[in-house]
């Protein structure tokens, strides 16, 4: 029978951040697939844990999924982790997850730290729906051309940047997006973990010399949410929900938009179709 891959998140600076759970998976697989092995070597004596590492890295994804699944097809448990958070976000692992899957491995993800997820949490901006991009291109062309399209987005936009290029990145924010609220999260969960908020020109005017790891969260476009919500709300009532109808919605979920759209109490846009529907 095959083993099981345990896709095991880490901590992304403080090491208390690890769960029970990840320290009994680490101590009981036979494998340990690692990032950067020395790394992973640091978090292991710090846990008392001695195991066997394997590296697997972005550079040898291709050759070293392979020996893993075939690996994990005798029956081997190996664990992945990457240097830090949760492995596959901006980290190594999709590929070996793709393979294993062909191979009905089973995967169990570990959850722990994930550098996104605390940034978005504690920046006050929209939580309900977000993107996340990752690192954007590192050629200047790419990167404005994928803000660009970030700029059109309502949802909160997550970007994780290298320390040695916040501040480009930054200029080209000011220059694209102007007035729109950002936030940088900084060195999550360590010493001189702190948000910063405001337009990029206020940022970067205080902000000269970054040090450490930032995410770079952006307002969602709330111009064009106030420009789509005035449609609706010039709607009648009929066309509004008929407008929701089509998007496949039910009668409760709509009757909660519209009262939404137009901030007023759901009680009375029910009462309304009660009376007219
Ligand atoms: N897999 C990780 C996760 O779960 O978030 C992300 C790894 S990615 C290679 C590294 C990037 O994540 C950094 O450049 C930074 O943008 C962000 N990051 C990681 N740790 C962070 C921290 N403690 N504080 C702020 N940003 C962090």
């Amino acid at each position: 029978m095959s083993g099981i891959l345990y896709l095991v998140a880490t901590p992304i600076g403080n090491l208390e951040d690890i769960t029970l759970r990840a320290i009994n998976i680490l101590k009981e697989v036979d494998l340990i697939a690692a990032e950067d092995t020395r790394h992973t070597l640091k978090l292991l004596n710090h846990l008392n844990i001695s195991k066997p590492l394997i590296s697997y890295h972005r550079h040898n994804e291709e050759v070293k999924s392979d020996i893993i699944i075939e690996k994990l097809k005798k029956g081997e448990n190996i664990a992945l982790v990457s240097d830090a958070g949760t492995p596959v976000i901006s980290d190594p692992g999709e590929e070996v997850v793709k393979e294993a899957l062909k191979e009905n491995i089973k995967i169990i993800p570990i959850p722990g730290a994930c550098a996104l997820i605390n940034a978005l949490i504690a920046s006050g901006l929209d939580a309900k729906e977000f993107a996340f991009y990752g690192f954007l291109s590192t050629n200047k062309k790419l990167k404005k051309e994928k803000l660009e399209e970030i700029k059109k987005e309502k949802k909160t936009s997550i970007i994780y940047e290298a320390p040695h290029k916040l501040l480009d990145t930054l200029k080209i924010i000011e220059e694209i997006f102007e007035n729109r609220k950002i936030v940088i999260a900084r060195e999550l969960t360590k010493i001189h973990e702190e948000f910063i908020s405001g337009t990029a020109s206020e940022i970067l005017e205080k902000y000269n010399e970054p040090k450490g790891e930032h995410i770079i969260l952006i307002e969602g476009n709330k111009l064009q949410e106030n420009s789509e919500k005035n449609i609706l709300n010039n709607m009648s009532l009929e066309e509004h929900y008929n407008y929701y109808e089509k998007q496949g919605l039910i009668k409760n979920e709509i009757i909660k938009k519209i009262a939404k759209d137009r901030n007023v109490n759901k009680n009375e846009i029910y009462k309304y179709f009660i009376k007219n529907k």
